[in-house]
């Protein structure tokens, strides 16, 4: 079975993921936006072997540590898709914008698009391509456990920000539409800040994206 620990990381208290599978105790690491450390003692604690990073889009906060994790672990990279290329070219100028740590750009071993399998250890994950907070944002999906994790897609209560060079909101918003809701009410996410919901919950209470 698929397990996970958030892992609030940065000084946006980024929701990074250590999810792994608990019969090999190969882990994957999704959006390590910083404070290395405190993924270690995740790791450390449960007893795993980190295998990959994962990632959901390359905003600083969500793909900051990428370079120096994968150096350090010898890790390949897993997304996100190649229309987020820019953003990481981007990282060393979005680091001395927002005051963080100076991070490195980095190649993904994979590029990620819509329909792809990301494993860990003995466990699978569906690939959603869900462009509108960045164009190359990609989406988790666990099905045995209905488990996502969306990174700045969704939240609780809210949707991610537009306001970002190639972000655009009706996109955003079709992207919850068309490719969240299908997999169903009962779906657990983790956004990319803040706490936990179901996707049942945002369809009738998210003022951006309820049902109508
Ligand atoms: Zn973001």
């Amino acid at each position: 079975m698929l397990q996970y620990k958030i892992v609030p990381v940065t000084q946006f208290q980024q929701n990074c993921s250590v999810i792994w599978c608990d019969k090999t105790r190969q882990a994957a690491v999704v959006d390590p936006g910083g404070d290395i450390p405190k993924i270690e003692s995740v790791l450390t604690d449960n007893d795993l072997t980190l295998e990959k990073i994962l990632l959901t889009h390359a905003h600083i906060d969500h793909a900051g540590a990428t370079a120096n994790l994968s150096d350090q672990f010898e890790l390949p990279v897993e997304g996100p898709e190649w229309e987020d290329k820019f953003w990481i070219d981007a990282l060393p100028q979005q680091s001395a914008m927002f005051g963080f740590p100076q991070a490195r750009t980095f190649t993904p071993d994979r590029w990620l698009k819509d329909g792809d399998i990301v494993t860990v250890g003995e466990e699978t994950l569906q690939v959603f391509h869900c462009p509108g907070h960045t164009p190359g944002h990609v989406v988790f999906y666990h099905p045995e456990t209905k488990l996502a994790l969306v990174g700045d897609v969704l939240f609780n209560g809210s949707i991610g920000r537009t306001d970002f060079p190639r972000g655009d909101y009706d996109t955003l918003v079709h992207s919850i539409r068309s490719k969240l809701w299908p997999l169903g009410d009962d779906v657990s996410f983790v956004p990319g800040h803040g706490p936990m919901s179901t996707f049942g919950q945002e369809r009738r209470s998210n003022p951006f994206v309820k049902d109508l």
